[in-house]
Order: C-alpha cells, then structure tokens, then sequence
C-alpha cells in the first residue's frame, strides 16, 4: 500500500459520510483560528459537532500577524516539499487523505513553487474563512479569550505568539515552569550530508564521557573564515519580528550576524572558538571551527551549536554552505529567531493531545510542540477528531507510530522531558527500518525512504479503515 504521488483530494471531506448532527453533544471551543486552530473547528464540525472558534485578530494582532483572516501565513508562504517519498509530503498526504480543509485551501491557492506546496496567502486565508464563516456547526467570536474555559471541552491552538494573558493563565494552569518562551533555534542538517573527508570527530580538550557526546567540527583557515565573515555580513535578514514584541535578544543567544556585527574576530572568540581542538587532517589547530551536536539519538541529524540566526533562508542556505564540511549540507531546519510560546509536551500531553491532568483540554499547533505550518495544521487536525469524539463519547485513537501524524504525535509526547524542543517533521521521527531492509538498501538512500513510506502508508490506511472507523473518523 502506498499513496499515489498526486495529491488525494477527495469529494467527500472525510473517508467516511460524517454522522448526523446530534444537537444534544456538547459544544467544542476552539481558541485561536490560526492554522491548528481552523482545522480543529473544521474536522469537529465535519464529525457532527458544534464549534465555537474564538479569535481575537483583528481587534487585537499578534507581532507576526497582520490581518483579521484566518488561518494567516505570518512569514513564508511554503508548506514545504511535495517531494515524493519526503517527510512533508508524506505529513501532507495523510492529512489529505483525512479530508483537511487547509490542504484543500492550498491546493486552491496553489502558486508554481518547484517541489515545494506554495500558496497566495491571501486566497489560501480567504479559502479558509469563508468555508468556517458559513459552515453551520460553527460559530464565530471575535475576541481575546483570558482564561482557559473552566469546564467542557476546549481546543488550545492560540500558537507561538498566544496574547500575554492567555499565555500567563495556561502556565499557571501547567505549572510556570512548564511553559517556555524560545526564542531561537539554529540550522539542524542530515548527518549523511556532512562531507566527513573535511570535518571530524572530537570534544574539546578530549572531554568526552562517551562517544554520543562526541561533536562534529567544521574546521575554518583564517581565508575561510574571513570569506565566511564577508558573506554573514552582507547577507539579508527577516524583519525583526520580536524588536516589536519587547522580547530583547537575550545576551547568551544572539544571532551570528549581530555577533559578526560587533567585530571581524568576535565569532572566533564566541560560537566558533577553536580552542581544545586538533584537526586530525592537519596536525594543527583550525583558525575557527563549528561544532555540530548530535539532534536525536539516531544521529540522524545534528544542529549548529550556536549557531541561532535571522538570515532569510535562501542567504541562509549559501552562506552556511561555505562553512567547510557543510558545502552539501541538506538542511532539515534553518535558524530562527521568534518568540515561541509552547508547552512541555512529553511532560504534559497524553498521544491523544489531552492534558494529563484534565483530558477534557487538547493543545494543538506550535503550542504543543510541534514547529511548522503543516505541522501546525496536522496537529489541528488530530485535536479536532480527537476532541469530537470525545463529544460524541467514543474512544480516541492515536494514529499509528508508523504513520507521520503517528510520528509527530510520539515526538512531542514521548521524547526526554528535559531540553524539549519543537520539530519539524522529518525522517527522523519516522520509525527506523528493521535490520535487514538497512542491510538489503543500505547504498540506496531513496529506495530505504520510499520503503519507509509504503510501510507508513500501509499502517494510515488499516487505521482509517480499521480499529479507527468510529474513533477516528467519525
Ligand atoms: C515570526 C514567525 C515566523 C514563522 N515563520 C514560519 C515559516 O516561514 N514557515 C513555517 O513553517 N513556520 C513558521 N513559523 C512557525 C509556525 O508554523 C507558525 O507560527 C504557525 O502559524 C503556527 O500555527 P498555529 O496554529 O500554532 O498558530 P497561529 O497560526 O499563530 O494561530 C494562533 C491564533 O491564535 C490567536 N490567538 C492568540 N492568542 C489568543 C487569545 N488569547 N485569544 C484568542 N485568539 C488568540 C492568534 O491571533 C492566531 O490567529 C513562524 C512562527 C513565527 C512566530
């Protein structure tokens, strides 16, 4: 079983007619009408469910956001690859195939984007809230909402820039230490892309408990590392969505470019000092170095330490290629410097997206962990069917570990506890294959992908046909 390389739009919005409105069931609120959020609304009311969607735009913006629509793409207008046998088009299959109102929308609002699923933002919101607006299980409130509903079923998808009240009330609600404001990540790359003929092994000084605390160098000469310098500075930056925000940068995570900023050398004293370090290759000690750290226990993937930045991605792209070892670099996330409000998922959710402590309550979108628009609607999507079945009294099923949407949900409920992150979707989260099928493709990186995808595929459709027909589907 494999999904077709089109994309699946199917004339029925759910792989199953969805059941008939029963006005006795209990009325979801959903807050936040950003992607999780407006596909939650649309998947609940799909399964016979009242909804009510609060937002507070445009009465009351966020930094990033800058109209009053629904479902507003606040920086790129990608929904990432369409490649097929790719994490993301795989995420974006499954959501298809379970009938997303924002995957319809795209498609609507489709613009050439190589293998990428672009959109015009404006059609792809306007596509949105008209199919909520006029959608007759849902309605619509337009304003702040301060405090978490104190009983009944709730969807929280009000994202990484959730309105200070709001955000103060679920870390109480959570525990204050329970609710973290990021603000920025550095680049993560495949590990199978580091040219390992340039860079190497090694901890500082030798300091290393075991050979997982092991980092990856990427060795400068001093010509390397003023060209390296030039290009950082010259290189063009997304607006500074977190000046407006009032979040300073916090002095120990600026990013690279304002480091350069302060000085030529500034960098090889900071996030590219080389001290405690020998190039095996040279004998010598590097005139700067980057260390990559180990990103999941695969070693599937390792980040740039320190390496946090606001470059747009495509500078990104060309200038962190000049980093020597990186010139193939396949980069699984760029840099970024936002404010990030999320919970600590594995410590706080069940699969399900149900608060451990009081299940009525599902988090969806960047609030619960994930990072990403397709990753934000995959999760709106679960909340919504999760939370309608909850209505309409049935079980509620966790998609397959298999499967992408499996996968994601494994991450942010089952990863450690401790330095928690939010994750794009990647192979990494996707279940290894079994030994021998490492073994039989072992030289053969696409046909291994392609493989974990069929199994994937195979695993989604006994869930929608299966165990999952009354809990899942509606
Ligand atoms: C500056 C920035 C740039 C980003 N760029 C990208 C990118 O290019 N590509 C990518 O894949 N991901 C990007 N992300 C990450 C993420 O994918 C997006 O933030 C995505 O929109 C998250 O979806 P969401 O549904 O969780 O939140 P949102 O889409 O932000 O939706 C949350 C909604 O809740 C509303 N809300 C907040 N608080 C309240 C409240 N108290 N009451 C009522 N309504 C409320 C907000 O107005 C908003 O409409 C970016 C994030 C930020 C902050």
């Amino acid at each position: 079983m494999a999904f077709s390389p089109r994309p699946i739009i199917r004339k029925t919005r759910t792989a199953h007619a969805p059941p008939p409105y029963n006005k006795s069931l209990e009325t979801i609120q959903i807050i936040g009408a950003g992607l999780a959020g407006c596909e939650a609304a649309w998947q609940a009311a799909e399964a016979g469910v009242r909804v009510i969607l609060h937002e507070m735009r445009p009465q009351r913006l966020t930094p990033a956001h800058k109209t009053g629509a629904f479902g507003e793409l606040v920086c790129s207008n990608s929904l990432k690859s369409e490649l097929v046998h790719s994490a993301p088009w795989l995420l974006k299959q499954e959501m298809r195939r379970m009938g997303s109102l924002l995957m319809r929308a795209a498609e609507t609002a489709r613009v050439p984007g190589g293998h990428a699923l672009t959109v015009d933002r404006s059609v792809f919101s306007d596509e949105i809230t008209r199919a909520l607006e006029t959608h007759p299980r849902i309605e619509i409130r337009r304003a702040e909402v301060t405090a978490i509903p104190p009983d009944g079923i709730s969807v929280i998808a009000t994202g990484p820039l959730t309105s200070d009240a709001l955000a103060h009330e679920i870390s109480r609600f959570t525990g204050a230490e329970r609710l973290y404001f990021y603000d920025s990540i550095s680049p993560i790359v495949a590990a199978d892309s580091v040219d390992m003929s340039i860079a190497f092994r090694a901890s500082r000084y030798g300091k290393s408990i075991d050979q997982s605390d092991d980092y990856i160098n990427c060795p400068f000469t001093r010509e390397q590392y003023e060209a390296f310098v030039t290009a950082l500075l010259e290189s063009e930056s997304y607006e500074p969505h977190i000046a407006e925000d009032r979040t300073p940068y916090f002095e120990g995570c600026l990013p690279i470019e304002e480091i350069a900023r302060r000085g030529r050398d500034t960098l090889r004293f900071g996030p590219m000092k080389p001290v405690g370090l020998v190039n095996p290759y040279t004998g010598r000690r590097p005139w700067a170095v980057v260390q990559l750290r180990q990103e999941d226990q695969r070693a599937g993937s390792y980040n740039l330490v320190g390496f946090q930045n606001h470059m747009k991605f495509g500078d990104q792209a060309r200038v962190m290629r000049m980093i020597p070892g990186l010139e193939e670099a396949e980069f699984l996330r760029f840099g970024q410097m936002h404010r990030n409000t999320y919970i600590n998922a594995p410590s706080l959710l069940l699969a399900t997206l149900q608060l451990r402590a009081e299940p009525r309550l599902f988090f969806a979108g960047q609030i619960c962990g994930v990072e990403g628009y397709a990753e934000s609607i995959a999760t709106g999507l679960l909340a919504g069917r999760f939370a309608a079945a909850m209505a309409h009294g049935w079980p509620i099923a966790p998609p397959p570990r298999a499967s992408a949407l499996g996968s994601l949900c494994h991450y942010i409920t089952q990863t450690a506890a401790r330095n928690f992150q939010p994750a794009n979707i990647t192979f990494d989260l996707l279940p290894s294959l079994d030994e021998e099928a490492q073994t039989r493709m072992r030289h053969d990186k696409n046909a291994r992908r392609a493989e974990v995808c069929r199994r994937s595929a195979e695993a989604f459709e006994e869930y929608l046909v299966g165990a999952g027909r009354e809990t899942v589907v509606g």
